[in-house]
């Protein structure tokens, strides 16, 4: 099981500043039976709201710093945090989750690739 954490700002095209990843991504990420979320400094309420609105349903809402216990909620065989700023990278390692830059995502076809 494969579970993907976006950062918003900056991150997704919903944030503020939007970001390069396309909602898209996210919504094809959840039909291929991933866990997904969002990891995020926003409020969980804020991160809630902002899902609901875009008609996507998540398995998670985190603060970005406890990446960990979103890891401890679900049997996971990978973790990926998807963000655009040096805390993502440091959270994701935290949590053992490996990071992607927003806008450095592996291409289809590389060795890491998942979409
Ligand atoms: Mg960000």
């Amino acid at each position: 099981m494969i579970l993907i954490s976006f950062d918003i700002d900056g991150t997704l095209e919903m944030g503020d500043p939007p970001g390069p990843i396309p909602l898209a991504l996210v919504r094809l990420a959840k039909e291929r039976g991933y866990v997904i979320g969002s990891a995020s400094d926003r409020t969980l309420l804020d991160q809630q709201r902002l899902w609901d609105s875009n008609e996507i349903t998540v398995d998670f809402v985190s603060n970005k710093h406890r990446l960990n216990e979103v890891r401890a909620r679900f049997p996971i065989s990978r973790g990926i945090h998807i963000g655009d700023a040096i805390m993502d990278e440091i959270s994701a390692h935290q949590a053992g989750f490996d990071f992607w830059y927003a806008d450095a995502i592996p291409e289809a076809g590389a060795h890491n690739w998942v979409f």
